[in-house]
């Protein structure tokens, strides 16, 4: 009889996308596949950017509040662990943002899709841009410029099309209140991908955009599950993110499971893997590695320098969310919508800020406001350093000034407030990001046993994480299950 041992797999980092990979393991496990797992985190608690708490009945979001509805990894999760009763939809209704421009709060126009604006007269009406600005809108129609012939940032791109007020007033505030990024050094390619084939193809953004209308009316004509509506463009959880987390940790075995252990070093000898912690070294067979890149990037260096090299050098943001509970009648009504986005030549600290109350119903008491206000992003590095009591103080200046109100000064104290500072935590799709991960892709290949998983390569959304973890964790469950069967 043939006998071999289970394959040995280590995941580094207990964020989403190691936890995913690590519950992905566990199934396939319980199904009788020869594998076995060590989970190894470097803070106490396992999640990584996803954690919420639960005050005096509000859901206070640290990290993400959501994912995005058209990106089914997470929902498929949260039905799988047995959660789908606790998915709820944003308030689309509801749905209406501001930008803050001159100091005031104007309405995105309506029919503005992806930084691309579709509709005419929303878009001649609208006090968010200036006259020129309307009428270079107007004839890109007509006269678009030269497609580019290579990646380029979002930044140069929207310019090129709309001007330069389309980048302060619209893809600036837009791209940094989802990546916390930098229009002017996130990849057109990796992060607009859409928007790059549509200039290839039509020239015209707003051609192209056109036709892509059509075409979604079209086929929502034709598709008889158009009687239900459309799906809410944001799927939450009713107890928070924290309530993912906590479904997914019951599954793991806990002895699999080794938090407040930071991986030190890694190395590769034959076919070995050795991971060093604190409590000595451990043999794996495979590695799963889902610390940030920059984490990832120094300890596979003595493994493979170009790959250790290409992986330090994606840039990460960090982010400040501050999370105020107000009641609401102290506060006075505010405007309608789910917030604002604060462009960068504004000159604030905020980014953006939400009415988490509007933005998903039932998750806060009747009378109660929650504002979740966001700093920091890739020009605001240096605020992580100041105290809490700092940034509570400039947040609720600057919600004064842009509401124009007093309701957030000293006079109305908040009932709760809570800080979470994320220090290098969402990785950044610069120019040339897709041939960084190809280089990376081929250098993992003559690295048998490694996979990446995490934020830094093909989506940084929660739902993109969820699906690399698994994914690589059924690659290397398949690898194992190739092998002959171990004897009983
Ligand atoms: C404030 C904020 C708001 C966001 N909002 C949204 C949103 O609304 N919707 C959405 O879809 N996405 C959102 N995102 C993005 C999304 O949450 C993240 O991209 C995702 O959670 C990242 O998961 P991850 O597992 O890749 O990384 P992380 O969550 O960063 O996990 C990596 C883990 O690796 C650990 N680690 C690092 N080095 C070591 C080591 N040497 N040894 C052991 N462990 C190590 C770290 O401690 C960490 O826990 C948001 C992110 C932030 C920060």
């Amino acid at each position: 009889m043939e006998c071999v041992t289970r394959m040995r797999i280590a995941i580094i980092g207990g964020g989403i996308g190691g936890l995913a990979a690590a519950y992905e393991l566990e199934k396939t496990r319980k199904a009788g596949t020869a594998v076995e797992y060590a989970l190894f985190e470097e803070r106490a608690r396992l999640g990584g950017s996803l954690a919420s708490e639960v005050v005096n009945g509000a859901v206070l979001e640290r990290g993400p509040d959501s994912f995005l509805t058209e990106k089914p990894a997470a929902a498929e999760l949260c039905r799988e662990l047995g959660l789908a009763g606790e998915l709820i939809p944003s308030n689309d209704e509801a749905r209406k943002t501001y930008i803050v421009a001159r100091n005031r709060l104007v309405a995105l126009p309506d029919g503005l899709m992806f930084l691309v604006p579709t509709k005419l007269v929303p878009t001649a009406l609208t006090p968010l841009f200036s006259v020129p600005t309307k009428a270079r809108m107007a004839a890109e129609l007509l006269h678009p410029p030269r497609p580019a012939t290579q990646d380029e940032s979002v930044a140069a791109l929207v310019e090129r099309h709309f001007g330069r007020e389309a980048v302060d007033l619209l893809a600036d505030p837009l791209l940094s209140g989802i990546y916390g990024g930098d229009a002017t050094q996130l990849s057109a390619q990796t992060v607009l991908p859409r928007l790059v084939d549509m200039e290839r193809q039509y020239g015209s953004l707003t051609r192209g955009m056109l036709a892509a209308h059509r075409k979604m009316r079209a086929a929502k004509n034709s598709s008889k599950s158009s009687a239900r509506g459309a799906p809410a463009i944001f799927t939450a959880m009713r107890g928070g993110m924290q309530q993912l987390v906590d479904a997914i940790v019951a599954r793991l075995d806990p002895a699999s499971l080794r938090t407040g252990t930071p991986v030190r070093a890694i190395a590769k000898t034959g076919n070995v893997w050795r991971v060093e912690t604190g409590a000595g070294q451990q043999e794996f067979d495979a590695l799963i590695m889902a610390a940030q890149a920059w984490a990832a990037g120094t300890l596979l260096q003595p493994v493979d320098p170009d790959l250790g090299r290409d992986l330090a050098g994606i840039p990460y943001s960090s982010s400040i969310t501050i999370n105020l509970v107000y009641d609401e009648a102290k506060i006075g009504a505010l405007p309608e919508g789910f917030g604002f986005l604060v462009p960068a030549v504004e000159g604030r600290a905020m980014l953006a800020c939400t009415f988490a109350h509007r933005k998903f119903l039932g998750r806060t008491p009747p009378g109660k406001a929650v504002l979740r206000a966001f700093l920091g992003g890739m020009r605001g590095e240096a605020m992580l350093a100041e105290s809490d009591e700092a940034l509570l103080a400039t947040v609720r200046r600057e919600m004064s000034e842009i509401l124009g109100t007093k309701a957030f000064s000293a006079a109305t104290e908040p009932e709760y407030t809570q800080v979470s500072r994320w220090r290098r935590a969402m990785a950044q799709y610069a120019v040339g990001h897709k041939d960084r991960v190809q280089r990376v892709r081929d250098r993992i290949a003559a690295l048998p046993g490694l996979r990446l998983a995490g934020n830094a390569y093909d989506g940084i959304g929660v739902s993109d994480c969820i699906r690399l973890g698994r994914q690589a964790a059924r690659e290397l469950a398949a690898s194992a299950a190739a092998r002959p069967v171990p004897a009983a």
